[in-house]
């Protein structure tokens, strides 16, 4: 982020200084003072549930530098430290909108501003994938589209950014303007216009007019896509509008195939066929959008082609999962607007698959006098579409829902249920392995948290990986090295066996100023996820070089043979890259040695395509207090190599060298960033690490209890009899879960479980699917219950690092061995 100082901050915005502010530009931009850091600016917003303004004082303590304020909240005291200021203003809401004005002014070169009732977030990261080979792109996080959210995305684009991609979305007449102003749009994209926040609008002319407002200032060569709504045609644009579809690209066909659909397009001079992991209509008419947009920019066919094939859509848009038992969980709680819950409904009812359809249904908020009759509409619709069941979460209108539903279903009237915990148990008792349960309604708490109780409780085996706590591991992190201290998330092994794109835009959101993976397609992977952070590369194929370039990634040179072969074929590709360059100083793997050090920076800075921007070096045993000589020499090695780099290269260095280990052991290790892996999930590397800072655990790996079984003495259990009961009985549980799982098969007789925080051993040998365990300890178990294998779940702690012991391996491969494709992995947090 490049900020300006408070004065010139206080030049901008209209309001009183108190204090003296200090001289250095401000870091970040923080509204919660939990998140601030030193060199901070504070925006204190009032909230429904939490004023920012009771936590000024909080945040001066953080060493916030500026705290922005409404004139009339300032606390009694006054910062008495030096470089800490306050600015009163009428409306900290407008200055913090002002602020990122300023900011979309004079960091970032273009924007494609996005709004519509539903399909924003679908159509802005599609795009953002599209875009992210050919330009520096930068895009919302999540679905930030509100009055505060709109002002933060903007704030988390990096100077330079060549196109910024932004969602706006608005509730009430007057919004739309303040967005405007903020983004200042080159490029526009309506999606649709809906029946959302009717209430607030008054009818759908006004929600189309108050929406195009965001494209008032677009003027040529800029552009607006749009759809050919009468309604939206009806109202003038000041530059010209383009209707998807209207050209190529086109959909000129399209079947099911597997769970998704195969597409035949219309590139223009060329057709191409894609698959994509989708049967959603809505959800291809958003990717069509995201096309004609993609090609007005300048994206070739054949590269749209390319990021398209097999192209998979966030989490929470039509999203469709399988149980293992075969039933099928549409989750679609995004949007609530009546339009996307009839296509909805449409869409799973024209499904091929069999079976039943049961539809869960949230309701629609914020409908105004349409209330009744939409939700009347929905009723029957499902009725008249053949769906079985109907469950109503509670909602003022689900009655009119519910009535019209049973004037149509005689004998299988609707339920009207009291809440989670009812639909959670109405699910598991009437879903049949083949049907099809669509849930649906307003991104509200409870359905959400509905599909994810379903979810969960109909997929055996989960990790769970728990983003509110990696987040605040990196708040830690970031407290014991210090502001001056960049820090790098080391997402190898697609993110440590959890999800490398998810982990990657959750991150770079959190203030992570680096990405670190092992191969280029990584790199390429989490660019077409938005993340425009910067990314190194450290174990880099030869071959790959040339997706370096495209990606704009940053390859780490560890040997000289490497060093050869890079410059030789960017040579011939015409092209430039940063470097960083990998120093052999002990642990006996990659990088150049010391003596070979001045030699591999000269052949690079001298070929004239490399720029070496930065120097590391791998500790062997930072983890470990015996080695604690041998990483310190390490160290002065390393040290050596860079003053002789820093004499012979003239140009800044970016010189890291420590992994979570480092970090926390050796603070001389520090130097310019650390490479965080596994103390990003809380997991401990060692004891003395463990010794040394307290993290929070953030991962959980879960099954259930399928079967319990009542043995007698002398009876064996699982393959080769290993165990014998020797009780005159035994309560035994078998988990669904085995070493084709990840239960490492080193458990067998020795590892153990946790059900309601009490340990259990396992007992005999380890299955590939399942294992039994002892549920003496525990004569209320029963079969459904959770298991969890390790990890931290409500409350229940299981530490991996102790599982790791019993399996007689390292945290590290017991974490990597949760298998991807049987094992669901679940976010929480976001
Ligand atoms: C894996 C790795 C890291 C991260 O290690 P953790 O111990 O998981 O923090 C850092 N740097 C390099 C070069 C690595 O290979």
């Amino acid at each position: 982020m490049s900020l300006p100082t408070p004065r010139e901050l206080v030049a901008l915005l209209d309001g009183e200084l108190r204090g003296s502010p200090a001289e250095q530009p401000l870091r970040a931009v923080a509204i919660d003072s939990r998140r601030v850091l030193p060199g901070d600016l504070f925006v204190a917003l009032g909230g429904r549930h939490c004023d920012g303004h009771d936590f000024v004082e909080a945040a001066e303590a953080a060493g916030a530098s500026l705290v922005v304020l409404r004139r009339d909240r300032s606390p009694a005291s006054v910062p008495s430290r030096p470089g800490c200021a306050r600015l009163l203003v009428a409306d900290p809401l407008l200055a913090l909108q002002q602020l990122a004005a300023w900011y979309r002014r004079t960091h970032i070169r273009r924007v494609v501003a996005i709004t519509g009732s539903n399909g924003k977030t679908v159509v802005k990261t599609a795009l953002t994938a599209l875009l992210a080979g050919r330009f520096r792109v930068a895009a919302s996080p999540g679905s930030w589209n509100s009055q505060v959210g709109v002002p933060l995305a903007v704030l988390t684009a990096p100077p330079g950014t060549e196109l910024g991609v932004f969602e706006a979305g608005i509730s009430a007449p007057g919004e739309m303007e303040r967005l405007a102003a903020i983004l200042a749009p080159d490029h526009g994209v309506l999606v649709n216009v809906g029946l959302a926040h009717l209430g607030s609008f008054g009818s759908r002319e006004v929600t189309a007019r108050e929406k195009m407002r965001l494209f008032q200032t677009i003027a040529e060569p800029g552009w607006v896509i749009a759809p050919d709504d009468p309604l939206v045609n009806a109202l003038p644009l000041p530059c010209p509008r383009i209707h998807p579809g209207s050209g190529p690209p086109r959909l000129l066909d399209q079947r099911p195939q597997g769970s998704g659909m195969l597409l035949q397009l219309d590139l223009g001079g060329s057709q191409a066929q894609v698959a994509v992991r989708t049967r959603s209509q809505p959800l291809i008419e958003d990717l069509v959008i995201a096309m004609t947009a993609a090609q007005r920019l300048g994206v070739p066919a054949e590269e749209m082609v390319a990021v398209l094939q097999d192209y998979t859509f966030g989490p929470t848009r039509m999203e469709t999962w399988r149980t293992p038992e075969g039933i099928t969980i549409v989750n679609d709680t995004a949007s609530d607007d009546p339009l996307s819950v009839q296509t909805a409904l449409a869409t799973v009812a024209s499904s091929p698959e069999g079976g039943r359809r049961l539809f869960v249904f949230g309701g629609m908020a914020d409908l105004g006098s349409g209330e009744r009759r939409e939700h009347e509409l929905i009723g029957r619709m499902a009725a008249e579409r053949g769906f079985a069941e109907l469950l109503l979460l509670p909602h003022p209108a689900r009655s009119h829902t519910a009535a019209a539903w049973n004037a149509r279903h005689p004998g299988r009237a609707a339920r009207e249920l009291g809440g989670t915990a009812a639909l959670r148990a109405t699910i598991r008792q009437l879903a049949e392995p083949g049907d099809t349960v669509l849930l649906k309604g307003a991104a509200r708490q409870e359905l959400s948290g509905a599909a994810r109780a379903i979810w969960e409780s109909m997929a055996p085996r989960r990790l769970l990986v728990d983003l509110d706590a990696i987040r605040d591991n990196v708040a830690r992190f970031r407290a014991l090295c210090g502001p001056g201290v960049a820090m790098l998330a080391v997402l190898k092994a697609w993110a440590y066996g959890t999800d490398l794109p998810r982990l990657a835009a959750a991150l770079q959101d959190s203030g992570i100023d680096w990405i670190g993976v092992s191969a280029a397609d990584e790199g390429a992977a989490i660019r077409r996820a938005g993340v425009h952070r910067p990314v190194l590369v450290m174990l880099m194929d030869t071959d790959e070089v040339d997706k370096a370039v495209r990606w704009r990634l940053t390859p780490v040179v560890y040997s000289l043979p490497f060093a050869r072969a890079l410059v030789a074929t960017l040579r011939a590709m015409g092209a430039c890259l940063e470097v960083h360059l990998e120093i052999e100083t002990g642990m006996g793997r990659l990088g150049v040695a010391p003596e070979e050090a001045l030699a591999a920076a000269r052949l690079l800075r001298d070929s004239g395509v490399v720029t070496v921007s930065g120097v590391m070096t791998h500790l062997a045993g930072a983890d470990d207090p015996a080695a604690d000589g041998d990483t310190t020499a390490q160290l002065r090695r390393f040290e050596a190599v860079v003053d002789g780099l820093r004499r012979e290269l003239g140009t800044p260095l970016l010189v890291h060298a420590a992994a979570t280990s480092g970090a926390v052991r050796f603070p001389a290790s520090r130097y310019d960033m650390v490479r965080l892996g596994l103390g990003l999930f809380g997991l401990h590397p060692s004891p003395a690490v463990a010794a040394a800072i307290e993290l929070e655990l953030a991962v959980a790996f879960i099954s259930r209890l399928v079967q319990v079984r009542h043995c007698s003495k002398g009876q064996r259990i699982g393959y080769n009899g290993t165990y014998q009961v020797s009780a005159e009985r035994q309560r035994i549980g078998i988990v669904a879960a085995g070493y084709n799982d990840g239960v490492p098969w080193r458990f067998s007789n020795r590892g153990e479980v946790m059900m309601q925080g009490r340990r259990l051993a396992v007992l005999g040998r380890v299955s590939m699917d399942s294992m039994a365990i002892d549920l003496e300890p525990l004569p209320e178990a029963a079969v459904g219950d959770e298991v969890l294998i390790f990890g931290a779940h409500e409350g229940q702690v299981l530490r991996p690092e102790q599982a790791a012991i019993q399996a007689g391996t390292i945290p590290y491969d017991l974490l990597v061995q949760v298998d991807g494709r049987r094992v669901q992995r679940i976010f929480r947090g976001g």
